[in-house]
């Protein structure tokens, strides 16, 4: 297809691996973005083999590898600090052909904005509709500036404003009856190469390595989504964690509250189109997936592919890849989003016999279940 000028809205995960890709492909864009100051939400994200993949075939395996924590061991315990397993993760490496690399978001951030160039991300410049008259399409901002291009790509994040335009409907969000505590510190719960996992009554604590350093994270189930944003985080964590091993004690204790971030978790019905003419949406904006599999910032890059491929593989025009995106997208990630919920209802206690059982059966895990469920995720990916 000739070279095409897009405007991207939002510059997270999505939208940034979306302007690289198709930068690579010699077409043009503006990435828009309300923030004054890019800031990635959270403090770091478990970018498994498939997002790394994504990064490979845009000409970035080297610089995610340079920022990527080292993770080659996987440990459960229960909250006493008993081991419930331990296993290397050199099989699924073996099988997939790729680590995976838990990241600062700020790393991954940095490289992809260096990838796309600065120059090419407007801030300040929050979207608020887009019109699009079958030749072209006109995003309007809140402050009265209007782009005009040949395909707009919403990737506006979880509470997309761009959304309803291209499902015809508003998006409802599920709240999965937890709230997260994550961000960095120096010292992690097991080994400096290890994916560690602290269990019981139906919370989670874990570390994974990153470059000089740790990413944490605190899951506890509450009825109430809203954010206690009147009380520090350790203040909040000990008592949720009063009495787990000392371990969980000193992360606690080592944990900054000025940069820890605390977020309810969401999800919602899979959406049935991604693309309505020359409007596509993608990443959280398409698929607000529970973080329980480690997969929505690496579905938000499949997606990036996938479209960039579908322009590029495409000779019928704008519309119509976008509608082929669409409808190779819609089940893959429909596939993950029903996967992640269903997982984070199991680790969470929705029913609690169920949560019991899944401590009982890792306690007999040798791993190869695991990684099997791991796989799955990555192997029906675009480049499995
Ligand atoms: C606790 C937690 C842990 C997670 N862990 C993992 C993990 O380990 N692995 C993984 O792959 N995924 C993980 N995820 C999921 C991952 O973080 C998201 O899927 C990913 O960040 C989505 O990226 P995005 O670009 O679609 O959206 P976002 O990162 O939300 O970016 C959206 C951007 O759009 C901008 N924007 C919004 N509205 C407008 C507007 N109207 N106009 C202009 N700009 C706008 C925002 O400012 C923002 O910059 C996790 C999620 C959570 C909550």
């Amino acid at each position: 297809m000739k070279p095409l000028h897009a405007i991207i809205v939002g510059a997270g995960i999505g939208g940034l691996t979306a302007a690289v890709a198709l930068r690579r492909d010699g077409h043009s864009v503006t990435v828009l973005d309300q923030t004054r100051e890019l800031r990635p939400a959270g403090a770091g994200i478990s970018l498994w083999s498939n997002g790394v993949k994504v990064l490979n075939a845009l000409g970035l395996g080297d610089a995610i590898a340079a920022v990527g924590g080292r993770m080659d061991w996987v440990s459960y315990l229960d909250r006493d600090g008993k081991q419930l397993c331990h296993f290397s993760l050199d099989p699924l490496v073996e099988r997939v052909a790729q680590r995976p690399y838990p990241v600062r978001r700020t790393d991954l951030q940095n490289l992809l904005l260096d990838a796309v160039g600065v120059e090419h991300v407007l801030l300040g410049q929050r979207c608020v509709k887009v019109d699009d008259d079958g030749d072209g399409v006109i995003v309007a901002t809140e402050s009265g500036d209007r782009f005009g291009a040949d395909l707009v790509i919403a990737a506006d994040g979880a509470n997309s404003r761009l959304r309803s335009y291209v499902v015809g409907h508003g998006t409802e969000r599920e709240y999965l009856g937890y709230q997260n505590w994550n961000g960095l510190v120096r010292r992690s719960l097991g080994g400096p190469d290890e994916w560690t996992v602290f269990l019981g009554e139906a919370k989670r604590v874990s570390t994974m390595p990153v470059r000089d350093g740790f990413y944490f994270f605190f899951d506890v189930p509450l009825d109430d989504p809203d954010i206690d944003a009147t009380r520090p985080a350790p203040d909040v964590l000990a008592e949720h964690f009063d009495g787990w091993a000392p371990a969980v004690q000193d992360l606690i204790a080592n944990i900054d509250p000025a940069t820890t971030t605390n977020v309810a978790i969401h999800t919602h019905t899979p959406l049935g189109r991604f693309s309505r003419g020359r409007v596509a949406i993608m990443g959280d904006a398409a698929h607000t997936t529970a973080p329980d599999l480690g997969q929505g910032g690496c579905q938000a890059m499949e997606d990036a592919l996938v479209l960039a491929r579908s322009l590029r593989d495409t000779r019928a025009g704008v519309v119509e890849a976008l509608e082929r995106y669409s409808a190779e997208r819609v089940p893959r990630t429909e596939q993950i989003i029903v996967r992640a919920a269903d997982r984070a209802r199991v680790t969470h206690g929705h029913d609690p016999l169920e949560t019991e059982a899944w401590y009982r059966e890792l306690a007999t895990e040798d791993g190869s279940r695991i990684i099997e469920g791991i796989c799955r995720s990555i192997e029906s990916g675009p480049l499995a």
